[in-house]
């Protein structure tokens, strides 16, 4: 049998080959494999400075200054240190997130909350979106720190960062994004944002897991505590022995996905779409979150009278999730859909197909027929 059509991008992508490639020339001794830190000899000497070109490809994507951005394992990492560190540097002792933020956001807040901080989640209407007047009417006196998602992971609607980001600014909140499904496949220009922290991931637009970044804006500049300490790496924000066949990869990454941004975002638009003419055929169907605000690669699509664990399962020749990976051991309905109203027999029912760089119109059809084929068969 020939492999499934891989329609998960929202949970990992695969390394593009010319990133593999580069990551290669940084592991065997014939290779840059010295230690970016090793200042008395030229291993070193070359480890150092492909790291900082990779720095300086990530800071270009993100259109930032190169000592804004440190290198962390991924995303959650991120996330981690950019909560605990601005909550561990201020007095203030408030956070605002929303209900549907990763859960490495989610699980942070609540660990910071058995030290005495205090969390308010918000939480989004059916859309998903987070609204400024929400924001606006959630912040305090003591609020530190707002913490909100770029795009949703599973549902893949956007927030209005410059807008969100605009309140933090003119109340003097500091304001984290996640942005880890959107880096790469959106134009994001940090110049021009409103944001003071944002976490990225490597694995989620073609690069290796087990790196990401925390770009950290240095004026107006702010207080960070490091989570990692010993030997000063970073900045001091983050200590140990980069990686330095890892870090290529997120630069070789970043650097492809500026080239390809500008034709991507139409063809997976457009791939979306097509997608969607094919489901909404389907009688019962129902897209989850905004119509119009959203990524141009994932689609979270429940439906009716058909349950979604047998539906996955019966789905051979597609991998597709049923709610977020980092869930999905469970048969409880995904609390994202939850939290924006979606019934729970509707939640329970639901698909995420998520469309990358790798993606045919082919690969589409053939989805959209096996899924209409399945979804029929299981309700007759
Ligand atoms: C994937 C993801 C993360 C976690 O990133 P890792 O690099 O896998 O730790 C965090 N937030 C969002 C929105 C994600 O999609």
């Amino acid at each position: 049998m020939s492999q499934p059509i891989y329609l998960d991008y929202a949970a990992t992508t695969p390394v593009d080959p010319e990133v593999a490639r580069q990551m290669a020339d940084c592991l065997t001794l014939t290779g840059t494999f010295g230690n970016p830190a090793s200042t008395s000899h030229g291993f070193g000497w070359d480890a150092q400075e492909k790291v900082e070109i990779a720095r300086a490809q990530v800071a270009a994507l993100l259109n930032v200054d190169v000592r804004e951005i440190i290198w962390t394992s991924g995303a959650t990492e991120s996330d981690n240190l950019a909560i605990k560190g601005v909550m561990a540097g201020s007095s203030r002792r408030h956070i605002v997130t929303s209900a549907i933020e990763h859960k490495a956001v989610l699980d942070t807040c609540a660990f910071l909350e058995s030290s005495g901080v205090e969390v308010t989640y918000l939480t989004p209407d059916s859309s998903g979106i987070i609204t400024a007047q929400q924001l606006s009417a959630a912040l305090r006196p003591d609020t530190a720190l707002v913490s909100l998602m770029h795009a949703n992971n599973e549902i893949g609607v956007l927030n209005d960062i410059d807008a969100l980001g605009t309140i933090c600014r003119d109340a003097g909140v500091l304001f984290h994004v996640d942005a880890a499904q959107s880096v790469g496949k959106l134009p994001l220009d940090l110049a021009s944002l409103p944001v003071d922290l944002l976490s990225l991931s490597a694995h989620k637009f073609y690069g290796p897991k087990g790196i990401g970044a925390l770009y950290i804006r240095r004026n107006p500049g702010f207080a960070l505590e490091p989570q990692i300490h010993g030997g000063g790496h970073e900045f001091g924000f983050r200590s140990g022995t980069l990686a330095t066949h890892q870090i290529v990869g997120l630069g070789a990454a970043a650097k492809l996905a500026q080239e390809h941004l500008a034709n991507e975002v139409p063809r997976l638009t457009a791939l979306r779409q097509r997608l969607l003419s094919h489901l909404s055929q389907i009688p019962g169907s129902h897209l989850n979150g905004d119509p119009q605000r959203r990524l141009p690669g994932i689609v979270n699509v429940s439906f009716e009278a058909v349950d979604g664990e047998t539906l996955m399962n019966a789905l051979a020749g597609i991998a597709v999730s049923n709610g977020s990976a980092c869930t999905s051991a469970t048969v409880e309905p995904s609390f994202v859909l939850t939290a924006i109203g979606v019934p729970r027999e509707l939640a329970l029912g639901a698909l995420r197909i998520s469309v990358g760089r790798f993606t045919s119109e082919a690969d589409i059809d053939a989805a959209g027929q096996e899924i209409a084929d399945v979804v029929g068969r299981l309700r007759s």
